[in-house]
């Protein structure tokens, strides 16, 4: 006997996952603003806060524990990329203080800012990955089930 399919009305919303093949693809995933499990756009629907649930692959995301984590990973990048730029600000002797200052400190702000997302993403699927805080199955363990190699 060939069973019939569900109605759309009790179907699941979710259809199997896109799974990423490492942890690299997944935090690639995450820091493009995608879901890591499956890939769908839209994972930050605010500046900083995530799905609560995918609507594609139906993962939940309330696991994560990003807390302070982006934020360093967004100063430490940002102080390695301002670096040459404050050592020629500060050899250029042309220029006054106060507008060093100020482009170093517009730049430094916007980079941050600019920064924050992409670390936030990438730190939940690195946490989502490696089923941490919650994130069980982890997505390491999906992929091996899929046959996909760990990464
Ligand atoms: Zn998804």
């Amino acid at each position: 006997m060939i069973a019939k399919p569900l109605p759309a009305s009790i179907r699941p919303q979710t259809i199997p996952a896109d799974l990423p093949l490492t942890v690299w693809q997944a935090m690639k995933r995450g820091g493009l603003g995608c879901c890591p499990r499956c890939g769908l756009k839209g994972f930050f629907p605010r500046l900083l806060k995530p799905v609560a649930q995918c609507r594609a692959c139906g993962q939940d995301w309330t696991h994560h524990r990003a807390d302070d984590f982006p934020p360093y990973v967004a100063i430490i990048v940002t102080g390695h990329l301002m670096a040459p730029v404050m050592i020629v600000l500060a050899s250029n002797q042309s220029i006054s203080l106060g507008v060093k200052m100020a482009v170093a400190v517009v730049i430094a702000a916007l980079m941050i800012a600019a920064l924050l997302q992409p670390a936030k993403g990438a730190i939940i699927a690195l946490q989502w990955w490696n089923g941490m805080h919650g994130f069980l199955p982890s997505g390491r363990d999906e992929a091996a089930v899929a046959g996909h190699p760990e990464g």
